[in-house]
């Protein structure tokens, strides 16, 4: 029922929208009165996740970089949505994210920290390992997510509730699938994770991480070309034939996490992958290959 929102089907013509609207506001809504933060929420994952979270009744601050698709978002969401500049490899701009939020809102439920950077280092061999790109990709992608944390328990251990969630990557239970500094940056998250849930169960707060196989994201998700290679790569490589993951399937487990459905569930390292990192495929590729 994600797909219902005019975000994702801007086209639909006006009979069409509120027959929409009407089935909308008859959904469960799983997030109702909870105040949500979304770090490099403007685009992909953070963006699908924020619109969900936002269809599920949530108030919604969407914090990146990208200050014209993050407006843009807030824009189409409407009421209960708003945007704000952070980049979270500055810490003053977090803390002004997370204190803006409580004054504009009242209070925060829920931190998705999801800013990240993929590129980088590009499946480099170790021999040509260039340190300003691995600190870059750290910095943002552990540092920020470190910082991120810190702010949003700041403001929740106070009241002895909430959720803390991050972005990890399926490059944390599967070798071989991501260049080495963005797989150690994602190692580091999922230790942060089973860290901070140590420290933050002490304050009735739960911390998860969500780590997704490959979804087509960024500026390459507008381009056809390139989504049409994705699809057929991602088809055949994937091991749940007949389904390519996309960011509204990985906002899905997002909003699982986020909610009090999953109100015993900290310390965890959700994987969103098919079962692609369970998977060793070279016997059963034998097997099933034309004879
Ligand atoms: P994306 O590029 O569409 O979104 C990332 C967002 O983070 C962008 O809007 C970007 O502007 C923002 N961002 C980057 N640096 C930032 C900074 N310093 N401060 C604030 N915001 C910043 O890509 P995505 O795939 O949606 O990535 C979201 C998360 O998912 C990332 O943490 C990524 O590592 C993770 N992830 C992606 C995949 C995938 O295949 N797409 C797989 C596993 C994990």
């Amino acid at each position: 029922y994600i797909f219902c929102s005019s975000f994702f089907f801007p086209f639909l013509h006006t009979h069409t929208s509120v027959f929409m609207a009407n089935f909308v506001s008859s959904i469960p809504k799983r997030l109702e009165g909870k105040v949500a933060i979304v770090t490099g929420g403007a685009s992909g994952i953070g963006a699908s996740t924020a619109a969900l979270f936002h269809l599920h009744g949530a108030r919604v601050v969407i914090a990146d970089i990208q200050d014209d698709l993050g407006r843009a978002l807030a824009h189409k969401l409407g009421n209960d949505a708003i945007y704000t500049h952070c980049d979270v490899t500055d810490e003053d701009q977090i803390t002004h994210l997370v204190d803006s939020a409580v004054a504009e809102l009242g209070h925060l439920d829920i931190m998705y920290s999801n800013a990240g950077v993929i590129n980088g280092d590009d499946f480099q061999s170790i021999l040509d390992a260039d340190k300003e790109k691995i600190e870059r990709i750290l910095r943002v992608n552990l540092v920020g997510g470190l910082l991120v944390a810190k702010h949003a328990a700041r403001v929740m251990v106070p009241n002895r509730k909430g959720c803390i969630l991050f972005t990890a990557s399926a490059c944390t239970e599967v070798a071989g699938i991501a260049p080495y500094s963005y797989t150690a940056s994602k190692f580091g998250i999922v230790g942060l994770t089973k860290g901070l849930a140590v420290e933050m169960g002490l304050h009735g707060i739960r911390v998860n991480c969500v780590s997704p196989f490959g979804v087509l994201t960024g500026s390459a998700a507008h381009d056809g070309k390139t989504a049409d290679m994705f699809e057929k790569m991602m088809g055949h490589v994937g091991n749940l034939k007949g389904k390519i993951l996309t960011a509204e399937d990985v906002a899905k487990a997002a909003l699982y996490l986020a909610s009090d459905e999953a109100a015993y569930v900290s310390g965890v390292n959700f994987v969103v992958d098919g079962g692609y990192s369970v998977v060793n495929p070279t016997l059963s590729n034998v097997r099933n290959a034309p004879r």
